[in-house]
C-alpha cells in the first residue's frame, strides 16, 4: 500500500469509528506523526490531504518545515525541551505535549516575547507508567493551579500516550478517563483553560480512541509503514 491508499484507509476507519459512536466524522483530525520520515514521505501524506503534520524533536521539526513551509499546519508531539521552545518560535500552531510547570513558565516567557499565546494540551500520563511523560491525574489540578498566574498559555485539551497493548480494547478504560477528565474540568472554572480537544489514539488504537471521543488522533505507523531507525530515515 502506498501512503495516499494508507491515508484514505485510516480515513474511512476514523470515520466508520465515529458513526460507530454517534459523533461527526468531522469533529476528529487526523495528525500524521512524522518522526524520522523523509520530506518527500511527508509531501505524499499532504498530497493525499493530510492538513496537520507533527514531529516529536525540534531539530527535525525545524529542518523538515523549512522545506515544507507553508503546506501544512505543524502540531509538536514529543517532550519538549525548555532550553528549545525559543526555536519554535510560533511555527507550530499547537503544543500537545505540556507535562510540568519550568516547560509552562518558558512558554509563558517566550509567548510574552513574541506577543501571542501558545496553544498547547496538557500530557496525562493515565497508565502509569514510569518511561511515559505527563502529569499523573492527580497532578493534573495543582498543576492548573500553579500555572494559572501564567496569561501566555491557552490549554485547549487533554493528550496522552497509552501504553501498548495487544487488543486495543485494554486502553479503552483509559481514553474514556482521559474524556471524563476533560469533562470534570470543563465543569470547573479554571481561567486560560477550556476542553476543546481530546489527543489521543495511535495506529494501534485510533479507532477506540475516536469511540471515546478523540478530536485528534496522532498516527504513524499506519501512514507510512514501521519507522527506520533514527538517523537512516
Ligand atoms: C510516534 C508517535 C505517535 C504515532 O505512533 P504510531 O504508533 O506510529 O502511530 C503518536 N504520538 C506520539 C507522541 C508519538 O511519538
Amino acid at each position: 500500500m502506498n501512503i495516499a491508499q494508507n491515508v484514505n484507509r485510516i480515513r474511512e476507519r476514523i470515520e466508520q469509528a465515529a458513526v460507530r459512536a454517534g459523533r461527526d466524522p468531522r469533529s476528529v483530525e487526523l495528525v500524521a506523526a512524522t518522526k524520522n520520515v523523509s520530506v518527500e514521505r511527508i509531501r505524499e501524506a499532504i498530497s493525499a490531504g493530510v492538513k496537520v503534520i507533527a514531529e516529536n524533536r525540534v531539530q527535525e521539526f525545524l529542518q523538515k518545515a523549512d522545506q515544507l513551509k507553508s503546506e501544512a499546519e505543524w502540531h509538536f508531539i514529543g517532550h519538549l525541551q525548555t532550553n528549545k521552545v525559543r526555536l519554535l518560535g510560533d511555527r507550530v500552531s499547537l503544543i500537545h505535549s505540556l507535562d510540568r510547570i519550568s516547560l509552562a513558565r518558558e512558554l509563558d516567557k517566550q509567548g510574552a516575547a513574541r506577543g501571542s499565546d501558545y496553544r498547547v494540551l496538557l500530557e496525562v500520563n493515565l497508565g502509569g507508567e514510569a518511561s511515559k511523560f505527563g502529569l499523573s491525574e492527580s497532578e493534573v489540578r495543582p498543576f492548573l493551579r500553579d500555572i494559572s498566574g501564567y496569561s501566555h498559555i491557552r490549554i485547549v485539551g487533554l493528550m496522552t500516550v497509552a501504553p501498548y497493548a495487544v487488543n486495543p480494547e485494554e486502553i479503552r478504560p483509559v481514553f474514556r478517563r482521559l474524556r471524563a477528565l476533560a469533562e470534570s474540568l470543563s465543569g470547573e472554572d479554571w481561567p486560560g483553560v477550556v476542553m476543546e480537544h481530546l489527543s489521543m489514539g495511535m495506529t494501534n488504537d485510533f479507532e477506540v480512541a475516536v469511540e471515546e471521543g478523540a478530536t485528534m488522533v496522532r498516527i504513524g505507523t499506519a501512514i507510512f509503514g514501521e519507522r527506520p531507525a533514527p538517523g537512516l530515515g
